[in-house]
């Protein structure tokens, strides 16, 4: 099967064929952890999970390497850090405040379905590994020390923008660049920078002698470079990267390898809105994971409802989050759940449809709908919905132990009661109270007991399955 990605650099749809066929490289930029992440959070996350799973399927589940970051070094980190605990000293509350939300951030997207990545490489663990690329790109001359600050230099790669597709005249014009002195070019973009005497610092690369700390980019191309190599498949995160951030991650990476890309196919989600408004504190409109799976307009929203409600949309476009797009959702999570009640995914197959859907360029609405296709094998349905993360090992017990013939409790009360019953009736039956033995019979027949009087004058029953 042909799997086809719109790759952003291009603004094509293009068949898609690994770098190294032996294995599928992909890194994907993850959260900045500060604080719970948002429902707009999870759209890159849930995207590239289903991403994740086809490449897997079409590849090999030992053939995918999926790296998603953590940013642990940012200004916002540092502000929550000194707001929450006043009295530590900074680092260790900077260390409280990542570690606690980064567990929030596991849970969450654990509820939602999601696959942790094969590796999760943290910033301040790579520190190194930017002073190298750094001192790299300070020695090929792409960078240049000013002010005990490291800018690049935009105007020494001659496609800088390429992947924007806007010319250093049009990025100066719409963006709002910050004007520096340390700057030859109000677009350069900070490598490295002092760190203030409150902040969190490292030794610094090119001969600077102050500590210093990284900009917001360097991380990314440290932590592909070291767990995917310099140059690789699949480069994702939400549209909003696009400019500055990956096309910066783009020149640090290009130019310290000397490469003509970075990542073959770059791919971008679409943004999230909140009942057709940007999503913001201030509008009061703001929400959760949290909150989704906890409280969210007077209930809580199960993973997978969640999930099925963000699939609906194909991830490149722009997607409204409405109460009426979870009510839907659950209504059809339900109508799945039902379907797969007594399945058992293990004599199931994944539906080609669902799979063929999602090779194009991650139809995931199409894919959808042909896993709720009327007339679709149970089984198959279990199968799918299980690959697809919709439903968890869990929910296949009944089914499961169905098939190995184990009794479930409720089955085991069911006989029992069941059992009482018939012999209730065939008391009745001696004292030829005919009313009451009738009456037995029709309760029985209510809870799908099938009874048969035998010539022999015995009754034998089953639960009608
Ligand atoms: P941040 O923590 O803001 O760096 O964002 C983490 C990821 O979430 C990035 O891939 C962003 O592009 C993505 N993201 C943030 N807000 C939204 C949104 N409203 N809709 C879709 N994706 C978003
Ligand atoms: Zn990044």
């Amino acid at each position: 099967m042909e799997l086809r990605l719109f790759n952003t650099l291009t603004k094509e749809k293009e068949p898609f064929a690994p770098l190294d066929p032996a294995r599928v490289r992909m890194y994907v930029c993850g959260p900045t952890v500060y604080d719970f992440a948002h429902i707009g959070n999870a759209r890159p996350v849930i995207v590239f999970d289903v991403l994740y799973r086809l490449l897997r399927h079409l590849y090999g589940e030992g053939k995918v390497k999926y790296v998603r970051n953590i940013t642990d070094v940012d200004d916002k980190i540092n502000a929550r850090a000194a707001e929450e605990y006043p009295k530590l000293p900074l680092n260790e509350a900077i260390r409280l405040v990542t570690e606690k939300t980064e567990k929030q951030f596991h849970e969450d997207v654990d509820a939602l379905g999601c696959l942790r990545p094969d590796v999760e490489p943290r910033a301040t663990e790579h520190i190194g590994e930017m002073r190298d690329l750094i001192e790299r790109l300070v020695k090929s001359g792409f960078a240049y020390v000013e002010q005990e600050h490291v800018l690049f230099e935009v105007g020494k790669m001659s496609d800088y923008g390429k992947l924007a597709r806007r010319s250093l005249d049009e990025m100066e014009a719409g963006a709002r660049v910050e004007v520096a002195p340390y700057k030859r070019n109000p677009m350069d973009f900070v490598l490295w920078k002092p760190s203030k005497p409150n902040e969190p610092g490292w030794p610094s690369p090119s001969g600077i002698k102050t500590p210093g700390r990284p900009g917001w980019h360097i991380e990314c191309s440290a932590m592909s470079w070291k767990h995917l190599g310099e140059t690789f498949d699949i480069h994702g995160g939400g549209i909003d990267l696009v400019f500055p951030h990956h096309e910066n991650e783009i020149a640090q990476s290009r130019c310290s390898f000397h490469t003509p890309i970075m990542a073959k196919t770059w791919m971008h989600n679409g943004f999230l809105q909140v009942e057709g408004e940007k999503m913001s504190k201030s509008l009061g409109n703001f929400v959760t994971i949290r909150e989704l799976l906890t409280d969210w307009k007077g209930r809580g929203w199960p993973g997978s409802v969640v999930r099925l409600a963000m699939l609906k949309t194909h991830y490149r476009q722009p997607l409204d989050w409405t109460t009426d797009r979870l009510v839907e959702s659950d209504v059809q999570m339900g109508v799945l759940k039902n379907t797969v009640r007594i399945a058992n995914p293990d004599r199931g197959a994944i539906i080609p449809e669902v799979v063929a859907a999602l090779a194009d360029d991650l139809n995931s609405h199409l894919a959808l709908s042909a896993l709720m296709k009327r007339g679709n094998d149970s089984n198959d349905v279990a199968k799918t919905g299980l690959w697809l993360g919709l439903f968890k090992e869990e929910d296949f017990k009944i089914g499961r132990d169905h098939a190995a013939g184990i009794k479930t409790a409720v089955q085991e009360a069911l006989e029992k009661v069941a059992s009482d019953l018939v012999d209730a009736r065939n008391a009745a039956r001696a004292n030829k109270d005919w009313k009451e033995s009738d009456r037995i019979r029709d309760e029985l027949k209510a809870m799908g007991v099938v009874i048969k009087d035998n010539k022999d004058g015995t009754t034998t029953w089953e639960i009608a399955r």
